[in-house]
């Protein structure tokens, strides 16, 4: 009997036009040269001056007391569930939420706890329907422990929570005696899209982190943010886990870089994930998703191609994009995709739709 899991299906032609995720762009030169200069210690000991002044200015940038720098998004998430949940704790989480679907069943296996799956369109829950799974508290119940959401709800089309949405949830599981946990692995899409700042998007959530290898093209690293208590505890598991970086100051620069160059310009990839949106819906037979900041979904139910085969064949053309479900498309814009590879992309899929299936 075999564990090894089977790798992610892109052992496909290499592409031109990466459609495929934003975390496929790859370092600028200048931030490849910030990175040379970083001044670098040891993160473990606590003292690598760039990873240091990473943390500060995320603290500042999320309106949080402390942070903590970690390779990736997904251990963000897993340090905060294990940081929070003892097993047998309940989280309550979009059924398409990143931690349900994509970080092999790490609730579960790590912390011991459940993830119960809310409904509702965009991939967002209203507040009705988080009352609605409130449980009475007794011997039989799991114990509620958690409110997680998604900005970017990402499965859900790229789209954005609104403000007042989010407090709401965050106040209602407050007094419930919940902790909230925001996955913010494209929260600057989401406050570039909104024109809101981070630290008031996120005030309601005790915990959130931002990810540096998505819109904002970072090598690696994303950062956890919450209470200085919290993240004094997130410690003893990033430690455990052996997420201590030594000179990790290297990549840190990167992330600062990125948080000074990169933010303001996801508004560009924004505008690009509209004008995908729009060159999509002309061709028949496919349904588009109307973007709110980066991610198109798209169905290509009514052109008898699947998304698999569709992305087999415009890759035979030099691009590429991801595949949500079978008859569901997602294509990402970013740093490496200008308005004039869009057209391209546009231009190849009209061509390979009109081949027929
Ligand atoms: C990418 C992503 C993650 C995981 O981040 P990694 O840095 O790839 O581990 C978590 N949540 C969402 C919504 C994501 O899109």
């Amino acid at each position: 009997m075999s564990f090894a899991p089977p790798p992610m299906p892109t052992g496909l032609p290499p592409v031109h036009v990466n459609l495929y995720s934003d975390t496929q762009s790859k370092p600028t030169a200048a931030m490849k040269a910030a990175m040379m200069e970083a001044e670098v210690g040891d993160e473990q000991a606590g003292t690598d001056p760039t990873i240091n002044a990473l943390c500060d200015k995320m603290a500042d940038f999320l309106g949080k007391e402390a942070a903590m720098f970690l390779p990736s998004g997904t251990m963000c998430n897993q340090i905060a569930i294990i940081t929070q949940c003892r097993p047998g704790d309940e989280i309550l989480a979009h059924e398409t939420a990143h931690i349900l679907t994509s970080e092999g069943s790490g609730a579960a296996a790590l912390a011991g706890a459940q993830i119960t799956g809310l409904r509702g369109p965009r991939g967002q829950f209203s507040l009705d329907t988080l009352r609605a799974a409130i449980r009475s508290k007794s011997r039989h119940s799991p114990p509620q422990r958690m409110v997680e959401v998604e900005q970017t709800a990402n499965s859900g089309g790229g789209t954005v929570w609104a403000l007042d949405e989010l407090n709401a949830i965050a106040d209602f599981a407050h007094e419930r005696g919940m902790v909230t946990h925001m996955d913010g692995a494209r929260l600057t899409n989401a406050t570039v899209a909104a024109g809101i700042t981070p630290a008031e998007m996120v005030a309601g959530y005790d915990t959130v982190w931002l990810d540096f290898t998505k819109g904002l093209g970072a090598p690696l690293g994303a950062v956890l943010a919450g209470s200085r208590e919290f993240i004094g505890q997130a410690w003893r598991w990033k430690q455990r886990m052996g997420g201590a970086m030594r000179q990790g100051g290297i990549c840190a620069a990167a992330c600062i870089y990125s948080l000074d160059h990169h933010v303001a310009r996801l508004a560009e990839d924004h505008a690009n994930a509209r004008l995908l949106a729009r060159g999509l819906a002309q061709i028949p037979g496919i349904i588009v998703e109307s973007p709110e900041t980066n991610l198109v979904f798209f169905d290509t139910t009514g052109t008898g191609i699947d998304a698999w085969t569709l992305n087999e064949r415009t890759r035979k053309h030099g691009v590429g994009f991801s595949v949500n479900m079978t008859w569901r498309g997602r294509a990402c814009t970013h740093l490496d995709v200008s308005a004039a590879q869009i057209e391209e992309a546009v231009a190849v899929i009209r061509a390979v739709v009109a081949e027929g299936p």
